[in-house]
């Protein structure tokens, strides 16, 4: 992806789907297609959720956010909204100017329609959370250099990132446990998705899931070290990157 690139309106189905959500109650359905999952949904309901509805990984990323902080690809501004309550000092960004527009109209203080790796966003912070698998915004295995050495612009001295992510290994998983990958594919983590709501359909657009063990090693490539906060339900984490 353009480092620089955000969103048209009209290709813009995820935040087409806030906005309804936000202005009539309900929306259609947000429909996902992907290289490795059947077509699904994603539940429109679910990018409002509060706090209380958060999963426990969310909660613990929120509770450890401190300083001025980054809320990257803040959707609905979920997170930035619970942030906000709780008095912390957090500023949203969003290449979707359906989700900005509609965080704005429901409070969130400090939001910009900008692309993470858009360097003419020069603002620096303490934390830098990416959550609901926020991995997925680096895309690629061999865009993570990218990543890092843009949060070495934007992180503070003694900042951290704090990303959650999930391990699919579980769907190459045979019956008695072994995993079976081709190891001269692609890394299995890394999709391709596409979105749809009602007649707006998105570009497709990569997604990185990453296993903590790969992300760690690719941290320490990277000057960053990885620490396991604590895992979630099923095969997913929340991670905390410093620089080394
Ligand atoms: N964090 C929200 C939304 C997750 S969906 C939540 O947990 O509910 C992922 C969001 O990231 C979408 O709103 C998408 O528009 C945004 N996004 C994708 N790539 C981005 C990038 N490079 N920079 C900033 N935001 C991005």
């Amino acid at each position: 992806m353009n480092p620089t690139t955000v969103l048209q309106a009209k290709s813009d189905p995820m935040g087409q789907a806030i906005s309804d959500f936000y202005t009539m109650g309900k929306a259609a359905r947000l429909r996902v297609f992907s290289s490795l999952f059947e077509e699904d949904e994603i539940p429109v309901s679910q990018l409002f959720r509060t706090i209380e509805e958060m999963p426990v990984l969310e909660q613990e990323a929120l509770k450890m956010a401190k300083g001025r902080i980054l809320d990257v690809g803040a959707g609905s501004g979920c997170h930035t909204l619970a942030l906000q309550d709780m008095g912390k000092d957090v500023v949203a960004i969003d290449i979707s100017p359906l989700s900005v527009e509609t965080m704005k109209k429901r409070g969130v203080r400090a939001c910009c329609l900008s692309n993470l790796f858009d360097e003419r966003f020069g603002e620096t912070f303490d934390t830098i959370l990416m959550l609901m698998n926020g991995s997925g915004i680096v895309g690629r295995l061999d865009n993570l250099p990218q990543f890092f050495k843009r949060m070495k612009q934007m992180l503070r001295p003694n900042g951290r990132i704090l990303m959650d992510s999930s391990d699919l290994r579980y769907i190459f998983e045979e019956e008695d446990g072994s995993f079976l990958v081709n190891l001269a594919d692609k890394y299995y983590g890394e999709v391709d998705f596409r979105m749809q709501y009602k007649g707006v359909r998105g570009d497709s657009f990569d997604w990185l899931y990453i296993d903590f063990e790969t992300l760690s090693y690719h941290a320490g490539l990277n000057g960053f070290q990885a620490s396991l906060v604590r895992m979630g339900m099923h095969y997913d984490y929340l991670a905390e990157l410093t620089l080394l």
